[in-house]
């Protein structure tokens, strides 16, 4: 994989209005509440987008009613450095804890034509760059979270 140093802005800028039209078409309201300015990550801008993609294809597939995609970030001090977190929440049904563990395995699906690769793909990418996806059950449906250093 190629790395370096890359602007996040530029990442999310470039896919939002994949996910506006992909939104828009079903019926779902899209919320941006990144911050202002996002600081570089060392990974492959195109991989980025393909996880990032994904995940925000997954809440938009869960909220079949149509509903709110909600997209933020913040920045947090670790022990082990500065982290970028950016949240991807939907207000879909939300993930059963008996799932959890098991929706980053491959070919976990839960879809008549789903592959159930998606979320194995993005975690071993996010993985790649020293990050993770950690995803949880909220009071309003399912969180996706990003966590990359920057
Ligand atoms: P696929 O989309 O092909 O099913 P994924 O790996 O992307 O495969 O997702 C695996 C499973 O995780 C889905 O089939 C679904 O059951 C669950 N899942 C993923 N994202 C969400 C979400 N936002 N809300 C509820 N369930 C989800
Ligand atoms: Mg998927």
């Amino acid at each position: 994989t190629k790395n370096e140093w890359i602007d996040m802005d530029a990442v999310l800028r470039e896919i939002m209005p994949m996910i506006a039209s992909e939104a828009l078409l079903n019926g779902i309201t899209v919320n941006w509440g990144m911050e202002t300015k996002l600081p570089l990550v060392m990974a492959d801008r195109e991989l980025l987008k393909q996880v990032f993609l994904n995940i925000c294809k997954n809440g938009i597939e869960a909220m079949s009613k149509g509903g709110t995609l909600t997209v933020k970030s913040h920045i947090s001090e670790e022990s082990e450095g500065r982290k970028l977190f950016i949240d991807m929440e939907d207000t879909g049904p939300g993930i059963p804890n008996a799932m959890l563990d098991k929706i980053f395995d491959p070919f976990v699906t839960t879809k008549t034509n789903g592959t159930g690769l998606g979320l194995s793909v993005c975690q071993r990418i996010m993985h790649d760059f020293g990050g993770l996806i950690r995803a949880t059950t909220t009071e309003n449906g399912a969180c996706f979270t990003a966590i990359l250093p920057c």
